[in-house]
C-alpha cells in the first residue's frame, strides 16, 4: 500500500510545525552565514501553505504538493522561496494524478524535486547548499526503493539528508549569499540544508503516524 493525499497533507502540516519549532535555530544559522531571514521565511511560507490546504483540500498527493509550490513561490522571498517552490512543483508533476504513492514513485518524486533545485540554482554537491541534503537523500531513497516500501524510502532519505546537512558544517560556500563570506562560511551549518532535512523528517513522521498532524479519521 502506498501513501495517499492524507499523508501529503500531513507532511506539509508537520513541515509547517517543524519550521515554527526550529524558526529561531534556522534564523541563527542564517545569521552566521547569511542575512538571518531563513527561519522567518520558511515559517511564514509554510503557515500560508497550511492555510491554503485548509481553504481548498486537495484530492491527490500531487495536488497537495502543487499548493505548496505555488504558495512558497509567492510568499517566500530570498533564494529559498523559488528553490523550494520549484522542488515541490517538480515533485507534484512527477506524481501526476497518482492517488497512492509507492516506493518507486516516491523516490522519483524526491529526485525530481532535487533536479528542480539544481535546474534553478545551479548548485553542485559540496557547494554548501540545500543540495548537500537533497543529493544524498535521493541516492538513499533510490536504493531503498529497490527493496522497501514508501516509508523505507522516506526514512532513508531523511537519515541521509540529516547526515548531509551536518556535513555542510566544514564546507566553504560557493553558491548563494553565504558564498560572499568565502572561507569565513566554514564552521557553520547551511540553513537550507538544515530546513531540507527537517522537511524530509516530517515526511517520515506523516507516514509513520497517520493523523498526527490532525488530519484524517485516525
Ligand atoms: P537568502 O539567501 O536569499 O536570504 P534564504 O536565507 O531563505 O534566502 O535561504 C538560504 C538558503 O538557500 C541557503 O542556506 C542554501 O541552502 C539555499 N541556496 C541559496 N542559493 C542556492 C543555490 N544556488 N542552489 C541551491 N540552494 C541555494
Ligand atoms: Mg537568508
Amino acid at each position: 500500500m502506498g501513501l495517499g493525499v492524507e499523508w501529503a497533507v500531513d507532511w506539509l502540516k508537520l513541515s509547517a510545525k517543524a519550521m515554527a519549532e526550529h524558526r529561531v535555530e534556522l534564523i541563527e544559522m542564517d545569521r552566521a552565514i547569511g542575512d538571518s531571514d531563513h527561519g522567518e521565511n520558511m515559517d511564514r511560507g509554510f503557515q500560508a501553505v497550511v492555510q491554503k490546504l485548509e481553504e481548498a483540500p486537495p484530492e491527490t498527493p500531487g495536488a497537495a504538493l502543487k499548493v505548496a509550490a505555488m504558495t512558497l513561490m509567492s510568499k517566500v522571498g530570498g533564494a529559498a522561496g523559488p528553490l523550494y517552490g520549484t522542488a515541490y512543483l517538480r515533485a507534484a508533476t512527477s506524481l501526476g494524478d497518482l492517488t497512492d504513492v509507492d516506493a518507486g514513485a516516491m523516490a522519483e518524486a524526491l529526485a525530481a524535486a532535487r533536479d528542480g533545485v539544481v535546474a534553478r540554482g545551479k548548485a553542485e554537491p559540496g557547494d554548501k547548499t540545500m543540495i548537500d541534503a537533497w543529493t544524498p537523500a535521493v541516492d538513499a531513497a533510490r536504493n531503498a526503493a529497490a527493496t522497501g516500501g514508501p516509508l523505507d524510502v522516506l526514512e532513508a532519505a531523511a537519515q541521509a539528508a540529516e547526515a548531509g546537512a551536518t556535513a555542510t558544517d566544514p564546507l566553504v560556500a560557493r553558491k548563494g549569499r553565504a558564498s560572499y563570506l568565502g572561507e569565513r562560511s566554514a564552521g557553520h551549518r547551511d540553513p537550507g540544508a538544515a530546513s531540507s532535512a527537517l522537511i524530509l523528517r516530517a515526511a517520515v513522521d506523516a507516514a509513520s503516524s497517520p493523523g498526527s498532524a490532525g488530519t484524517g479519521p485516525e
